[in-house]
């Protein structure tokens, strides 16, 4: 299944407007994605009326957060379940350090229903960081019931390794790479401990699926994905091509 597990809506502060939740469906089946992953900064509200206009499209969705921890890196939190995103959304904006959104430009965050109409605006800056380490947030995340996914860990910005400078052991069931990472040379050495999966991070809908990672999956539920990650861990099955687009090769 093409899979892409890393896509902002219009909440994001980052997030264009026009990424609302059909535009995401349909860009979703223009890119032939059979699983996406739809995550906001530090909250899960828009993950309901996501799930919903991508599943009427037939693309199944896990619903997530991508959270700041007080080291400033991000870290995807996915569950199989709206509800689930929604909830430790809100544990997650409760630790944020409360920065107005008022003071950014271009920074307007809409809560929106499945048909794009607004419905309220989060006067916080969903970029600000909370108070939690990388280690509690894991710990969090997989109590949850959710899969944690550092993101882009090898970016020269918010990642583990711009900001701890190394990867720590930690029981992540994936780390997310750039597109520009060499998995046959490896240099952060995370072949053979975590399965490396790529995503397109996509903050805009033509960017939907310019990254993914073909994942054998039967059931779309945490469980079943969570066994096929650890598989491509152990067998190392990883086609160096594999997450880039014909346009990028
Ligand atoms: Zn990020
Ligand atoms: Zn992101």
């Amino acid at each position: 299944m093409k899979t892409d597990l890393h896509i902002h809506t219009c909440l994001s502060p980052c997030g264009d407007l026009s990424m609302s939740p059909r535009a995401i469906a349909h860009a979703a089946v223009r890119a032939g994605l059979g699983l996406i992953g739809v995550v906001d900064h530090n909250s899960g509200m828009n993950a309901p009326s996501a799930v919903r206009a991508a599943t009427d499209r037939g693309v199944a969705t896990l619903a997530g957060v991508e959270v700041t921890t007080v080291e400033e890196l991000h870290v995807l939190a996915l569950f199989d379940n709206p509800a689930a995103a929604v909830a430790f959304g809100r544990c997650v904006f409760e630790r944020m350090t409360p920065v107005p959104a008022a003071g950014f430009d271009d920074t307007d965050q809409p809560v929106v229903n499945e048909t794009g109409e607004i419905e309220h605006f989060v006067p916080l800056w969903l970029g600000a960081p909370t108070d939690w380490p990388l280690t509690d947030l894991c710990r969090l995340i997989l109590a949850a019931g959710g899969l944690c996914i550092p993101s882009h860990v090898d970016r020269p910005t918010m990642s583990i390794l711009s900001q701890l400078g190394r990867m720590p052991e930690l029981p992540f069931d994936a780390v997310e790479i750039s597109g520009h990472y060499d998995r046959r040379r490896d240099p952060a050495h995370l072949r053979g401990r975590w399965a490396m999966i790529r995503t397109s991070d996509a903050h805009r809908p033509e960017e939907i699926g310019r990254g993914w990672t073909e994942l054998p999956i039967r059931r779309v539920a945490i469980p079943e994905i969570r066994t096929v990650l650890r598989d491509l861990q152990v067998e190392q099955r990883f086609d160096p091509d594999a997450g880039l687009s014909p346009a990028d090769l």
